[in-house]
């Protein structure tokens, strides 16, 4: 007898404590509803930032400096580079208002070609806070490729090299493109015998 008193009073509680809940629940409906709602859709733009993070080499950049480790550690490992030592200097002081009268829609500029063991790019910091991760690193690429590289920019095609730089890429479009800019299919080279260079 006594052990079936206990059971009801368990089974009671159990009641008790479904009821509470469904109480509760009934009185904050608006509450619940806004938690379901976000985070289910993202823009193109996240998804594509999603699989650039998710890359083993893309994903460890943090840093501006961190762009040019990940350059370096593709070209030299996957193209046969021999960068060196290198004098980094990545800076994001240019602004819209302040780029010179040139290049005053400036995203980058890179002040290190033809300069060897030296690299200096400039990065527009209004373009810079607005930009996606992959839209980042394609900026990077462009600038690092005109530093490091003596890229000069190329017409045509929608390559790193073109300005202006393209918008977005997916990340195996983006890997076809970094192939082309290392392996010399896209690279035509400043003359650093000229004297703007020098
Ligand atoms: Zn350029």
């Amino acid at each position: 007898m006594k052990k079936y008193f206990s059971k009801i009073v368990i089974v009671s509680g159990i009641i008790t404590v479904i009821i509470i809940t469904r109480c509760s629940n009934d009185e904050t409906p608006e509450t619940s509803s806004e938690i379901v709602v976000p985070n289910i859709i993202k823009t193109e733009s996240q998804l594509r930032d999603e699989a650039y993070r998710a890359d083993p080499i893309y994903g460890n950049i943090k840093t501006l400096d961190d762009y040019w480790l990940a350059f370096k550690t593709i070209g030299e490992t996957q193209y046969g580079y021999d960068f060196g030592n290198q004098e980094v200097k990545i800076i994001t002081d240019l602004t819209i208002a302040n780029s010179d009268s040139n290049r005053d829609d400036a995203a980058g500029i890179a002040f290190g070609s033809c300069k060897e063991g030296v690299i200096d790019v400039a990065i527009n910091a209004d373009y810079w806070s607005e930009y996606s991760f992959n839209r980042r690193l394609i900026l990077m690429w462009h600038e690092l490729g005109h530093d490091v590289l003596n890229a000069a920019h190329i017409e045509g095609e929608r390559a790193i090299m073109n300005t202006p730089i393209p918008d977005e890429y997916d990340l195996d479009i983006f890997k076809k493109e970094e192939a082309e800019l290392f392996n010399g299919t896209d690279l035509i080279f400043f003359d650093c015998d000229d004297p703007y260079f020098n």
